[in-house]
C-alpha cells in the first residue's frame, strides 16, 4: 500500500547542513517527497509532538534540544512508507544503526541521531498533521506519474 510518513531533520543536522544529504538519501530510495518545510520548534511546539515519552527520563533533555535550533519537517510517500523508512533511518543509536541507514551517516549521539521517523501509519498521520495543511500537500496528488 502506498502510504505517507514523517521524516524531521533534527537541530544539529540541519545546522551543519545535512538537509541535503537526508533530502538525497531519501530520493535514493525511492521516497517522493511529498512536502518540506524548515521551521523552529518552540518549546510548546517540542512537547505536544513529543507527547508520547513525558516522564520519561530523557525527555526534558529531549524538548530542550529539539527547541534549540531550526529544524526542517518532511512528509515522503512510497510504498510500505512507514516499515521502508524506519529500515533506511536506522537504530535510535547512531553508533548501533547499520551502514547505509541516515542515522549512521549524519546522527551524532542518541539524543541528537540525525532525524525522527514516523514509528506507525496512525502517528505518522498525526505527524504530517502537525506540520502540514491540506493545501500543502493536496496538490502533490496530481503530479503522481
Ligand atoms: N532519546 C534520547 N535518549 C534515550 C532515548 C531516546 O535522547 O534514551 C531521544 C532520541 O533522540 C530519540 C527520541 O528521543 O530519537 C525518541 O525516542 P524513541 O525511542 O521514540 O526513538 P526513535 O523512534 O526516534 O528511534
Ligand atoms: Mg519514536
Amino acid at each position: 500500500m502506498v502510504e505517507l510518513s514523517l521524516v524531521m531533520v533534527k537541530p544539529h543536522a540541519f545546522d551543519t547542513k545535512k538537509l541535503g544529504i537526508i533530502v538525497s538519501m531519501l530520493e535514493q530510495n525511492g521516497f517522493k517527497i511529498v512536502g518540506l518545510k524548515s521551521i523552529k520548534l518552540t518549546t510548546e511546539l517540542a512537547r505536544r509532538f513529543y507527547f508520547v515519552h513525558e516522564g520519561k527520563e530523557f525527555f526534558e533533555r529531549l524538548i530542550k534540544y529539539m527547541s534549540s535550533g531550526t529544524i526542517a519537517a518532511i512528509c515522503v510517500q512510497k510504498e510500505n512508507c512507514v516499515v521502508e523508512l524506519r529500515k533506511l533511518v536506522g537504530a535510535t543509536d547512531p553508533t548501533k544503526s547499520e551502514v547505509g541507514t541516515i542515522r549512521k551517516a549524519v546522527g551524532e549521539t542518541v539524543e541528537a541521531n540525525g532525524v525522527h521517523s514516523s514509528d506507525c501509519i496512525e502517528n505518522a498521520r498525526k505527524e504530517i498533521r502537525f506540520f502540514f495543511s491540506d493545501i500543502e500537500l493536496y496538490s502533490y496528488q496530481y503530479l503522481d506519474y
